[in-house]
């Protein structure tokens, strides 16, 4: 269809898709492009246009609908067009997807990344191991593991609310899965 497809074309094209999705923000996190979130699982450059393979985050999300647009609008307004999104449910998405970058965006953004056992002062208190067993959600204000969950559900089902008992901030979590 397109005379100009050649491998090496191709390839820029694929290359200048993902520096796009990078730019694309997820709308229930803001802070974390599509990319951060490892939700772009693949890009391929097919006859007909880029397909952009993409897995939902959790399935319960009303986002998928909204990054699938935002996707498509940046593509087309990169001049990468046309582009459709294939969406691929197996393997599920993890929050393991999230870049080592997204953890830090989403800390810098105010909230507990999942997985977020590591603090950044050192060692977790034997108290707070003890009484929260695994791994305690960590204040993205000020580190402190000394936190409690207030709600399973934050402002998404994707997030729970958290409080820091230390600095008294109100937080939400990215629920691991
Ligand atoms: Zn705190």
């Amino acid at each position: 269809m397109n005379a100009l497809r050649s491998p090496a074309a191709d390839e820029a094209r694929v290359a200048h898709a993902w520096d796009v999705l990078g730019t694309v923000l997820d709308p229930e996190v803001p802070a974390l492009s599509v990319c951060d979130l490892g939700i772009v699982r693949e890009v391929l450059p097919q006859a007909e246009g880029l397909e952009i393979v993409l897995t939902p985050t959790y399935s319960g999300c009303p986002a998928t609908e909204v990054i699938e647009r935002s996707v498509l609008d940046a593509l087309d307004a990169a001049g990468l067009g046309p582009a459709r999104v294939t969406l691929r449910r197996a393997p599920a998405w993890t929050t393991d997807w999230i870049s080592a970058e997204g953890k830090r965006k989403l800390r810098e953004y105010g909230i507990a990344p999942p997985g977020a056992a590591a603090l950044p002062g050192g060692a977790v208190p034997i108290r707070l191991v003890r009484r929260q067993a695994a791994a305690p959600v960590a204040c993205p204000h000020c580190g402190s593991a000394h936190t409690e969950r207030l709600s399973a559900f934050g402002s998404t089902a994707c997030k729970s609310l958290y409080r820091c008992l230390d600095c008294r901030e109100p937080f939400e979590h990215f629920k691991p899965l």
